[in-house]
């Protein structure tokens, strides 16, 4: 089913699982119309989806689970010699097995793929190449939906390709993610000098170019856009980084004035015509946060805290039993440290340490208590 023509219903329960098509829309307009937004959470293995999944359902809500080019290579072993394939390979596994899982932990849950620019493009094409088999298969995509970062190029490459790979998207029921604006930080290859100078133009999305984007894509299907408002990925020490969430409030305005009428092909029914998407959410100020999400944000990415999360609840528990990753029986008391080496004790301490951050996550953003899902 094509995700164009009428809003789909706001209150309806959903199924407890992933959420494609329609159904993701009504979730979209769910946390835009009732003023929340869901963690969008990286992950790497099926130790931190499980991890994801466990805080969302004791939390009650929904969640996005998402995997970044190198996290679905990692996914699939970094023995894999075929790097392109290994990140195939690896988003299909963790697709699979949320499918597998996830309507069993009562919540629904986004599949979706992070930044890929041009030279993974190839990547984004595979993989809709393997929803388009689900499809063929179950009448659902894989993924709900995937990313485009073309925000380096000029704005027409980046709109040609994006409305290219979404009209072989919309067909399927999936979302396309894309990004207007630079967010600043490592990931992007952004360095912290940069921050310095926060009124550097291209860290900040100009609202003339998310309306063109509206312009150019709503016909095709649903999109969202990663708009910069200063964002940065990575977390930096305080005062380094000045969010101006404004500016996703002047490009909602935008385009409901000049689209709010009803003469576009996809006529709009709230005042947040936009599907906006916040990076570089670990670290960032509460009140920003929950400004953006006023403005129309649904999904805040979060990778950096869950995986510091992870790192330092593991190295407590080493420096907690420092014999028992030297020795497996003491070499003085004879005794055996099974219990403490096994990876299911000191793993299990990484993904409590995600869970509880997330936690926290599901709070700021106002998620906990209300997912959609019916029993
Ligand atoms: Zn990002």
């Amino acid at each position: 089913m094509a995700m164009t023509g009428t809003s789909p219903s706001r209150t309806a329960a959903l199924k407890p699982g992933v959420v494609t098509g329609d159904d993701y829309r009504a979730l979209v307009a769910a946390c835009q119309d009732g003023g929340y937004a869901l963690p969008a959470v990286n992950v790497i293995g099926t130790h931190s989806l499980n991890a994801v999944l466990e805080s969302a359902a004791r939390n009650r809500s929904d969640v996005i689970i998402q995997l970044s080019n190198g996290g679905a290579r990692f996914f699939a072993g970094e023995g894999l010699k075929d790097a392109m394939q290994a990140r195939i390979l690896g988003a299909v596994s963790a697709a699979q097995h949320v499918h597998l899982v996830a309507a069993h932990y009562g919540v629904c849950v986004v599949l979706h793929t992070d930044h890929a620019n041009r030279p993974l493009i190839p990547w984004v094409e595979g993989l809709v190449g393997h929803s388009e088999e689900h499809f063929r298969r179950t009448g659902r995509p894989l993924f709900s939906s995937h990313m485009l970062d073309l925000s380096e190029e000029p704005l027409d490459a980046n709109l040609d390709e994006c409305a290219r790979i979404l009209t072989r998207m919309a067909p399927l029921g999936m979302s396309l993610e894309i990004e207007l604006g630079v967010t600043g930080g490592e990931e992007d290859g952004i360095g912290s000098e940069d921050l310095e100078s926060a009124d550097n133009a291209h860290l900040y999305t100009q609202p003339e170019d998310v309306l063109r984007a509206h312009e150019r894509l709503s016909p095709i299907g649903h999109f969202s856009v990663a708009a910069s408002f200063g964002n940065v990925h990575g977390v930096y020490a305080p005062g380094n980084v000045k969010l101006r969430p404004e500016i996703l409030k002047a490009s909602q305005e935008l385009v409901a004035q000049r689209h709010g009428g009803g003469d576009t092909p996809v006529p709009l029914a709230t005042d947040k015509p936009l599907s906006l998407v916040f990076h570089g959410g670990s670290g960032s100020d509460k009140d920003k946060i929950a400004e953006a999400v006023r403005y129309g944000v649904f999904k805040m990415n979060i990778d950096t805290d869950t995986q510091f999360a992870f790192a330092e609840a593991v190295g407590r528990f080493v420096m907690d039993n420092p014999k028992a990753f030297r020795h497996q029986i003491d070499p003085d008391s004879g005794k055996p440290y099974k219990k403490l080496y096994d990876p299911r004790k000191w793993v299990r301490e990484g993904e409590l340490g995600i869970a509880k951050r997330l936690d926290e996550a599901f709070a700021d953003l106002g998620s906990a208590g209300r997912s959609l899902a019916g029993a």
